[in-house]
């Protein structure tokens, strides 16, 4: 008998040392992060950063810094953006093309998370419309590990916008919340949830948005520690902001209008919120603190807002930064506490950059402009007309898309000459430095034209444009409103590098700190991420960061 317990001793023993022996897996991280701060450029770290201590301060100093990070592909507006974040795919393959694009089918535009087959559920007043992901095509890193961990993953995901949101988690989450002006206050989808989750209700009713109202954003530094002017050439705030510091939120205290909800939007007291909302989650689910790997996603919108408006040069970009960086520091403190410092692992990204002001840029004597979509589509029509004869119906346009009545595509097709004279039109609108006709983005790419490459990667057939047009560097597409400087005071959406570059840090469990200079793309993040927790996403694009790994442990340490 004693024997045989000495045998059986013997046998575990040996069984430990061949597990031992076995590199065994690094246990996954209790929780994955994903920050996304909209609008974002990539210099922001290196231009802004010397005045941050708080959060980002920490990612930057202890985190894996990739700091040639880039979208590849044309379209870098937000809900690609995040849609290319959260699978690891690019538009070619995830299927957002746009925030909206043209749906030919229902003969009118659509946004990337219009679903008429959902309602949306509200966490004050009532709502309209309902959202969902289900024009996406590939499964997020989220609903992976859901998916694939022995013990499915909890998933919240926050944000000042629907499509930030949506796209963070993907098809299933325990919580999706976004701001809806129009309602007051915070809602969700029937895609997720028939009710209001009951965690979320209870923090917007002991934090009411309109605690806000009355407050004044006024700069956090002293003055002088800002770069550029506050009022910089070019700025267009909205019509009850000036370009100059203090910015109100609403008439007074608690009153509840329209406008003081979109100021309390475009301000950095909504990123603070969205902190705050991130907190109560891990407090409420005990996200990262039970068997599993869990996942939060915070998409911060506020900088968009502000960046729209005043431009990346300006004291309202860097005074965003400046509090985003406080606002992070409370999150990545409380994930301290709650889940434990190095037992989870944060992605800090962006969606896309920004333009500068063209005015701004114009003043150091470089090309600049907006160019206006209805004369690129108008340009388009003649051309048709001219070739084709008229009565074919009318030319649409989405940004860079242009989408042509039925059967003009196939016209094209059969007639080079006529091809080359409507793309030879397009082209002669000043502001315009390219225009394709998207079944020939192939070829040009296969011969290399890196334009056509950065359309390919954007190109999503029947969502996509027939012809695709690109700006020159420092012009974007606007909307002529009659007024001078028609649209933001700047925008992004071009294949151009202030739009493509943004920060892609990765930090905590599983990283190992540095810089690092090779190429890689925010599509690379949820790619590392699976790696990380032992997942395989099904169609990524993008590959594991394997600089960005931490050494292996001695595998005599693995197993204790
Ligand atoms: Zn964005």
């Amino acid at each position: 008998m004693i024997a045989h317990v000495r045998r059986t001793v013997l046998a575990l023993a040996l069984l430990g040392a061949a597990a031992a022996a076995h590199a065994a897996p690094a246990p996954p991280p209790k929780l994955v992060v994903v920050i996304v701060v909209d609008q974002m450029r990539g210099d922001y770290v290196a231009r802004y950063g010397f005045q941050w201590t708080g959060g980002l301060r920490r990612i930057v100093d202890g985190g894996a810094w990739f700091r040639r990070a880039a979208y590849p592909y044309l379209t870098t507006v937000t809900c690609v953006g995040h849609a290319t974040v959260s699978t690891g795919a690019f538009p070619r393959t995830h299927g957002i093309v746009g925030n909206s694009w043209f749906d030919r089918e229902l003969d009118r535009s659509v946004t990337c998370t219009w679903d008429p087959g959902r309602t949306n559920v509200s966490y004050a007043s009532p709502v309209s419309g309902g959202e969902s992901p289900w024009r996406l095509q590939t499964a997020t890193l989220s609903d992976e590990l859901r998916a694939q961990m022995p013990v499915p993953a909890r998933v919240v995901t926050v944000s000042i916008k629907e499509r930030t949101a949506i796209m963070l988690a993907g098809d299933r989450a325990d919580a999706v919340a976004w701001f809806n002006a129009a309602a007051g206050g915070f809602v969700t989808s029937s895609a997720y949830t028939s009710v209001p989750v009951p965690f979320i209700a209870e923090f917007v009713k002991a934090n009411p948005v309109t605690a806000d109202f009355g407050r004044t954003w006024t700069r956090t530094l002293p003055a002088g520690q800002y770069l550029f002017a506050d009022a910089g050439k070019g700025e267009k705030p909205a019509a009850y902001w000036s370009a100059e510091f203090p910015h109100a939120i609403g008439a007074g205290a608690g009153t509840p209008d329209a406008q003081a909800f979109e100021a309390w939007e475009s301000s950095p007291f909504s990123d603070d919120y969205l902190g705050r909302m991130a907190i109560a989650s891990v407090d409420a689910l005990k996200l990262g603190q039970g068997k599993g790997t869990d996942f939060l996603g915070v998409s911060f919108s506020a900088l968009d807002l502000v960046g729209h408006d005043f431009g990346p040069a300006s004291h309202e970009v860097q005074d965003t930064l400046v509090r985003l960086d406080r606002t992070l520091g409370r999150l990545l403190a409380h994930l301290d506490r709650t889940v434990g410092a190095g037992n989870y692992v944060v992605a800090l990204t962006a969606d896309h950059g920004a333009a500068p002001i063209p005015e701004q840029t114009a003043a150091a004597a470089l090309d600049a402009g907006r160019l206006d979509s209805a004369a690129v589509r108008l340009a388009a029509q003649k051309a048709i007309e001219a070739a084709f004869g008229p009565g074919l119906g009318p030319v649409r346009s989405q940004y860079s898309d242009l989408i042509l009545p039925p059967g003009v595509v196939d016209k094209l097709r059969r007639d080079s000459q006529a091809t080359d004279e409507v793309l030879r039109a397009i082209k002669a609108v000043p502001g315009v430095a390219a225009a394709f006709f998207a079944e020939q983005l192939q070829s040009h790419a296969a011969a290399g034209d890196r334009d056509a490459h950065a359309a390919l990667l954007s190109y999503y057939p029947g969502r996509s444009g027939d012809l695709i047009v690109m700006p020159k560097p420092y012009w974007f597409f606007v909307t002529a409103d009659g007024s001078p400087q028609p649209g933001s005071a700047t925008s992004h959406g071009t294949m151009y590098g202030y739009d493509q570059q943004v920060p892609l840090i990765l930090f905590g469990k599983g990283i190992r700190p540095g810089e690092y200079t090779r190429p890689a793309t925010p599509a690379d993040i949820a790619p590392t991420l699976a790696y990380l927790c032992g997942v395989t996403l099904a169609h990524a694009d993008g590959d594991v960061l394997a600089e960005a790994l931490a050494a292996p442990a001695p595998s005599a340490q693995r197993g204790r």
